[in-house]
């Protein structure tokens, strides 16, 4: 990989690297067939990823006609890289086994390890011989909607695609890693103006947040609409206010500290709703949702809303919150969702739905063109990546306890082989017309 390295950073032509050897083991972070049960007994919080997660060589594998293999420069830490090296809610080695049915290539995915990760910014090393549109040395980042193309329902909507998986989560080979495989049609240009670990952290929250509240597939966003968003200095919440301002919306967003509160008005989201200080308990006790508390929100909502209900919530903690967000939101308005991180069996007020009309709506990842839609507008600087601290990946398990422990903001980059932070930038006059005080503004908070 050293040799890889040097060429890319000598800015090699694509026939010289075209000509590097692929070496036959790599660097990777995975975790352990044998060891899924080491947590058994053990309560979800204090499930540590720096046990489970491992950094060693692994084999490289094969590569299929419609893949290419990337250098990985940097990646980042997900929320499902937190699940994987949990083992919740199930150990992802039943995905792996189940790539073995898909005949010889996807037999190479169920391994003894999985190789985690989700997020890559690198540099093509080797096309498969189906590959057109991409070739050594383009310096690319990769969205993680993994689908075999050749099923016919993975044409129109590839999120609806029967075999649909997320790369390094429900398949082997991911990007917390020196070295990656990856399909042809997972591939985007890289933003020329940003950093390798800039680059490195937008892919699947980014994404994950313009289907949920942009597309025609999510919650149809329009102008003047207003978007009640939890976490929102968080992974996907920071992306969705970006995307709410973008399009002239205005976001409410919930956050738990006077420092994140802080961070949302630079943001330029001026109404924030403090979820700690309020210290709304929707939930009296593990059984019971006390409906007072979703009216007590629903009056904090309005009172930075100039007096209305939102048109749109956008939900992922789940069991905790969605009662509360299927009531506030108005008469006729959408909540979209798309994660459960405090628990998956959720329970609303069916009365309160079905009365005002209300719509749940349902969204995970995103497929090509929206993830390329997304990719385009960091592009253009009009969203700005979240990344707020660096790792070098033989940290990975600090990296990844942090999330677990919702000590981060935005998002945590890991440095794979790129040797510092700071490089990879092709046009710096593009960062400087867009402002390094907005391409930076979650560095350190
Ligand atoms: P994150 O960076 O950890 O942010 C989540 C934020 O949610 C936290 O910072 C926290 O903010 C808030 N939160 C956590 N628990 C909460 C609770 N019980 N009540 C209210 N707010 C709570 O994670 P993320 O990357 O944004 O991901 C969020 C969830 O979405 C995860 O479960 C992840 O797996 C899922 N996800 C799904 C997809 C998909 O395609 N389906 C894609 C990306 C992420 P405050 O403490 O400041 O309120």
């Amino acid at each position: 990989m050293e040799q890889i390295l040097e060429a890319i950073q000598a800015g090699a032509s694509s026939d010289d690297i075209a000509n590097l050897p692929i070496p036959e083991s790599y660097r990777a972070s995975f975790v352990k067939r044998d060891e899924a049960a080491m947590f058994e007994g053990v309560d979800s919080w204090d499930k540590d990823p720096r046990a489970s997660l491992h950094v060693d060589q692994v084999a490289t594998p094969e590569l299929a006609p419609d893949e290419v293999y990337i250098a990985v420069m940097a990646s980042s830490i997900n929320f499902n890289t937190v699940w994987t090296s949990i083992f919740e809610p199930l150990p992802t080695f039943g995905f792996l086994d189940r790539m073995a049915r898909d005949g010889e290539y996807g037999a190479r995915h169920s391994r003894d390890e999985h190789i985690v990760g989700s997020d890559a910014s690198g540099v093509v090393l080797k096309v498969g011989a189906a590959v057109r549109n991409w070739k050594p040395g383009d310096e690319v980042t990769v969205h993680c909607n993994y689908v075999d193309d050749q099923d016919p329902s993975a044409h129109d909507d590839s999120m609806l695609a029967a075999n649909q998986k997320i790369w390094g989560f429900e398949t082997n080979f991911g990007a917390l890693a020196d070295l990656s495989v990856v399909k042809a049609n997972q591939l985007m240009p890289k933003p020329t103006h940003l950093t390798w670990e800039e680059a490195a952290v937008n892919g699947l929250c980014s994404a994950t947040s313009y289907r949920m509240l942009v597309s025609d597939n999510g919650a149809r966003m329009k102008q003047g609409d207003s978007v009640l968003i939890w976490g929102a200095t968080g992974g996907i919440g920071g992306y969705a206010v970006q995307y709410v301002l973008n399009g002239g919306g205005r976001p409410i967003g919930v956050v738990s500290s006077p420092e994140r509160a802080e961070l949302l008005n630079k943001m330029g989201c001026e109404a924030v709703i403090d979820r700690k200080a309020a210290g709304y308990q929707f939930w009296s006790d593990e059984y019971t949702q006390d409906e007072s508390e979703w009216r007590r929100f629903g009056k904090d909502i309005r009172a930075v809303n100039g007096g209305e209900d939102v048109d749109i919530v956008f939900e992922h903690p789940g069991r905790s919150t969605m009662g509360a967000s299927i009531f506030a939101v108005k008469r006729g308005g959408t909540v979209v969702t798309c994660a459960a991180t405090s628990g998956y069996m959720v329970e609303f007020d069916n009365r309160h739905f079905w009365m005002k009309l209300k719509k749940l709506l349902s969204s995970h990842f995103a497929n090509y063109a929206e993830s390329w839609a997304a990719n385009k507008l960091l592009d253009q600087g009009r969203i700005q990546p979240l990344l707020t601290d660096v790792y070098d990946l033989d940290h990975v398990g600090d990296a990844a306890l942090a999330v677990h422990h919702n000590e981060a903001e935005g998002k945590l980059g890991v440095l794979c082989l790129a040797p510092a932070e700071g490089l990879g930038v092709s046009d710096p006059e593009k960062r400087e017309r867009i402002g390094e005080d907005k391409i930076t503004m979650f560095r350190g908070v």
